[in-house]
């Protein structure tokens, strides 16, 4: 059996055309974190999501790090963030030496609670002390559920800065996932929809705030020809080179979001009716580009552990893998406070959560394969 090919959960697909802007890169010999792709990458990403300016960087991780900085987070600032998602989202509250307050996920969108998000401001209007920011976070291409928030975040006036590092190309509402909040982050990692290999993009109607966060991307260089420096930057500009991999990247955004919606349709329809095992939903007005698929496998109706069945897929040289543990669970945020509902909804989807692999080079005989070993595992019944 693990003889056969490695399945993977997530793998980069070349289209085959990123050659010919890397290419251009080294004929007119722009080889900088500057050129054409930078910028025709940045206006192919600000026009598909419909935002008015953007900046491409280094990483996702740089694009958050620069959206706390032109906010303004600085040491001993309060930032909320969703618990259930990867550490990039609140490594850079760190950076800043600011205080990461942690918020619950919900049942429907997996995403940010609403009510625990209003508990927090409560609780801190009424230590006198609001947070500077909140980031919010979209879960394997599903949107939180933005209006509840936004509404909260308006009222107490503080800026949303929209993780949407895993959904560029989702929408909710008609709207691009990442074009909500003051400012909106996308990954192109290796693992993500679309990839520049390691790369990343910082979005915002705000113009001013653009360009400060590409000031601050190019180690803050005041207008003069000698080098000045009055502000603290950093070197989180993208190269022209991977720009070019973004550009024929993003020309099969739209196809890529149809084929892993069909990855998840095809474990839907095969898997959905075995007890106990539960999808990641999709709330109503929204769509997802569901980047990954992943599901839930309830204690109450199976026998078998979402940890048994990952185990079973890891043997047959399929990699699958937990949802990402809640980072007020991660030994390096020991001790942050947090809001848990009573049902502590994020450690349930850590504990009981499954990601599948969802790569939309998977073929149809490769993915029969992941199905057949799910059917298989679960196939104990309660007697
Ligand atoms: C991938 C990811 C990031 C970080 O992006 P990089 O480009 O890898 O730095 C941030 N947040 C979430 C939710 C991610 O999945």
């Amino acid at each position: 059996m693990s003889s056969q090919n490695k399945i993977f959960l997530s793998p980069p697909h070349m289209t085959g055309k990123e050659f010919s802007y890397i290419k251009q890169a080294f004929d007119t010999n722009w080889i900088a974190p500057l050129g054409e792709n930078v910028d025709k990458f940045e206006h192919q990403i600000a026009s598909f999501v419909g935002s008015k300016g953007a900046v491409a960087l280094s990483s996702g991780t740089a694009a958050i790090h620069l959206a706390l900085a032109v906010l303004g987070i600085k040491k001993d600032d309060k930032v909320f963030c969703s618990t259930l998602t990867f550490i990039a989202s609140a490594n850079p509250i760190l950076y800043q030496q600011a205080i990461p307050v942690f918020i619950d996920s919900e049942p429907e969108t997996w995403n940010m609670c609403p009510e625990m998000l209003l508990k927090a401001f409560k609780v801190a209007e009424k230590e006198g002390e609001l947070p500077k920011a909140v980031i919010v976070v979209n879960l394997y291409g599903q949107s939180a559920k933005m209006d509840e928030i936004l509404a909260i975040c308006n009222h107490y006036g503080v800026p949303v800065i929209e993780d949407a590092a895993e959904s560029l190309g989702s929408s909710y509402k008609g709207k691009a996932s990442g074009t909500f909040g003051k400012l909106g982050v996308y990954s192109f990692n290796g693992n993500k929809i679309i990839t520049t290999s390691s790369g990343g993009m910082l979005v915002s109607d705000d113009k001013e705030l653009i360009n400060k966060a590409q000031f601050l991307a190019t180690q803050a260089k005041d207008k003069a020809s000698h080098y000045q420096h009055s502000t603290l930057g950093f070197n989180y500009r993208m190269s022209n080179i991977l720009a070019g991999v973004g550009r024929a990247q993003m020309e099969v955004l739209k196809e890529r979001v149809f084929l892993k919606r069909s990855v998840f349709k095809k474990y839907f329809n095969e898997l959905s009716t075995l007890p106990g095992l539960e999808f990641m939903p999709e709330l109503e007005g929204t769509v997802s580009n569901r980047w990954l698929t992943t599901m839930i496998i309830n204690r109450n109706k199976s026998l078998v552990s979402s940890r048994e069945i990952i185990q079973k897929l890891v043997e047959n040289n399929i990699e699958a893998r937990p949802v990402w543990k809640p980072l007020h669970l991660q030994p390096l945020f020991k001790g942050r406070k947090v809001y848990l509902r009573d049902d502590r909804f994020s450690e349930n989807v850590f504990e009981n959560g499954v990601c599948l692999p969802s790569g939309i080079n998977m073929d149809s005989s490769e993915q029969d394969r992941v199905i057949n070993l799910i059917k298989k595992s679960m196939s104990v019944v309660m007697s």
